[in-house]
Formats: structure tokens, sequence, C-alpha cells
């Protein structure tokens, strides 16, 4: 695709070089992490297990520090290391592109797929669907499936599990991407690996008959992969090139794969950035940290001190200013017009009392105490 999409748009030829050696060197990158991860995280492949031997004498220290509960061989699923390569590649290949294309009114559309979709995963698989922070009338479920769909991830059944298992069991051998395991295992590895067998014992105990129960996410169930592609793929692609006569290249290129593949690494920057870096105003002994970079790309995720705190807050924040909360904005307008109902939050002397009893130190009302 590379060098059939340079023959027709590049002349400079050092340019051309340029793109695909970063393609390489990016994929290469990614590679390397991913041996590293297999290798210090002791849930290695059967391919890497002699190299881990040796490795983890190297790297005796690093290891008691993210020495896992038990010890298991957790293969590797090739067939998913090799789609997610595959369209990183092409994804970082197009974003390299777009910045000589001029192409306003697709801009527009991929940032508005990208927005809706996001909503459907944070108001609805998340907030709505896992936590019941809120309910929501038949309409508004219809809606939220829909842009749910658009995001093209796991199906709802799975996602739900997976993240109570994930609240449940946070940072343990049951925590689908424990982020112990480092960056790469919690961002993205995890999809890589088969199960480990603690996350399958778990999962088995995870209450999913609330999901069970409700007939449009069992209807969503049924015709998911149907629905999956036709509103991920061939709805997104195929409006600009029905609307304003946008190349099937051009929209298949940007739409279809740079606009999914940016949207699925916003959702994965919760599990990975959002458990490394960033402040812990409410409970300094777990990973979970305020992130307002993840907060912007995850449309208000990124508060996830608070949010583990207190998982059933529909704002998954304390503070609900919309800028970095789109989920919330969202969640508030439907509210209005009666859509969505019953929104817990937690009160402020719930959130005061969680600050004074195991806060860092960072909370606003913190550091005004303390300049007192
Ligand atoms: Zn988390
Ligand atoms: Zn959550």
């Amino acid at each position: 695709i590379a060098l059939w999409r340079h023959r027709r748009h590049f002349a400079a030829p050092d340019l051309r070089e340029y793109l695909i050696f970063s393609s390489i060197a990016i994929c290469k990158i990614v590679c390397a992490e991913f041996l590293t991860a297999t290798s210090l995280g002791l849930y290695s492949s059967t391919v890497n297990r002699q190299y881990n031997q040796k490795q983890r004498a190297m790297s005796e220290t690093k290891m008691d520090r993210t020495k896992p509960q038990s010890e298991y061989i957790q293969p590797i699923v090739w067939r998913n290391v090799f789609l997610i390569g595959i369209f990183h590649i092409i994804a970082f290949y197009a974003l390299c592109c777009s910045f000589f294309e001029r192409k306003p009114l697709l801009l527009a559309w991929g940032i508005t797929v990208g927005v809706l979709s996001g909503i459907g995963v944070t108001a609805g698989a998340h907030r709505l669907w896992t936590h019941r922070a809120y309910k929501a009338k038949w309409p508004l479920r219809l809606i939220l499936l829909a842009f749910y769909s658009i995001a093209g991830q796991n199906s709802i059944f799975d996602w739900v599990r997976d993240h109570r298992l994930h609240h449940q069991f946070s940072d343990t051998d049951c925590d689908p991407h424990n982020a112990t395991r480092g960056f790469f295992f919690s961002h993205v590895g995890w999809l890589m690996y088969r199960k480990h067998p603690s996350v399958i014992e778990k999962g088995r105990m995870i209450d999913m008959s609330d999901i069970l129960a409700d007939p449009l996410v069992t209807f969503h169930s049924r015709y998911f992969n149907f629905i999956k592609i036709l509103l991920c793929f061939v709805f997104p692609v195929g409006i600009p090139i029905w609307l304003w006569n946008e190349d099937f290249y051009s929209s298949m290129l940007y739409i279809g794969i740079l606009r999914y593949i940016i949207g699925l690494n916003c959702t994965w920057s919760v599990n990975s950035v959002a458990h490394i870096w960033g402040y812990k105003p409410y409970n300094k002994s777990i990973s979970p940290a305020e992130n307002n970079f993840v907060a912007l790309a995850a449309m208000g995720e990124g508060f996830h001190n608070y949010h583990h705190c207190f998982p059933w807050d529909y704002k998954a924040a304390e503070l609900g200013f919309y800028s970095l909360n789109i989920t919330t904005l969202f969640i508030d307008f439907f509210a209005r017009i009666g859509w969505a109902y019953d929104l817990k939050t937690a009160s402020d002397e719930m959130v005061k009392l969680r600050v004074i009893a195991s806060g860092d130190g960072t909370h606003p009302s913190s550091t005004k105490e303390h300049l007192q």
C-alpha cells in the first residue's frame, strides 16, 4: 500500500524513503517492546522460554518488584499480534501522510466519528453497562450501542466482564490488563496473549445477569460481527464517498484505519498511562492516577484515581468540568431531556473523608489547608 501510495502522490524520493523506513522502525520498536514484555513479565511464550531464563537471572532486581503471584506460560495469540501490528503500521503511515494532505472535510468527519465512538465506550460500555452509574431509557441505550459499535471493540459482554474484573482485582493476576506487568502489557500486550487462568476463573464468577437481561445488548451480541463491520468500517468509510465524492483509498486509510487505531489507543491509555503516571489525591496506595492527558484523549476517563475509589459515580471524576469530560456533558444533556436518570454521584463529605484518609496531599483542599 505504501509503495502504491507514494507512486501516486509523492515525488521527492527522500520523503518516500523516510516514510517507509519510519514505518519499519516503529514496527521494530513495537516488536522489541513485545519481546521485552514477554521476557520480563514471566508470562512468556514457549518461543521465548529459554531466552527468559537467561533474562530472569540478569534482571533479578527488576523482577522482584513485578513478581506475579503464580508463574504460568501465557501463550501468544499470533493472529492478534499480526492484526494489531499491521493495523498500527498502516495507521502510522496514514498519520505521516495526513500532514501532507489538505482534506478538511475528511478531518472533520474523522473527529466526529472518533468522538461518537468514544462516547459509546465511555458513556455506554463503561459508565452505563459496567458500573450502572446511571439508568438509561431504551432510545438512549440504542444510541449508545450504535456509537459503541463504531469503536470496533469487543462485544459489550466481554468488555463489561473484563472491566468488572479489572476493578475487583486491580493489579493482580486476575486483572486482564494488570498494570504491574508494565506499560506495554497493560496498554495492548494483554490482547496478544491467551487470558491468564486466574482471569478466566474469576471471570466466570462475575455477575453478568444485568447484561444478559438487557434485550438490546443481547440483540447486539447476537449480530455483533455484522453490526461491528457495518458501523465501524462500512458506514464511516462510505459516508465521505457518498456525500462529497471522497476517493475510497483516502476514506479507508484515514477513517477506516487511522481513526480506528487512534480511538483504540485512547481507550487503552486508561489502562496503561492512567495506571502509571499522575497524582493520587484520593488513594495513594493504588496504581490508578489522575491524568489530564488521558482525560482529554478518553473523554473524561483520566481521573482514574477518583474512579477507582468511586466507580459508581456517573461523572467518573470529582469535578464535572466539561472541557476534559465530554462524557459527563453528554450524560447531563440526556438527563435534562429525561432519557438518562438516577444519576449516582459521591457527596462532598464522602470525597473529603477519602482525601483526608488516604490521599497523597495533592487534592486542592489539602493544598489550601496546608497553606493556611
Ligand atoms: Zn483502572
Ligand atoms: Zn471503570
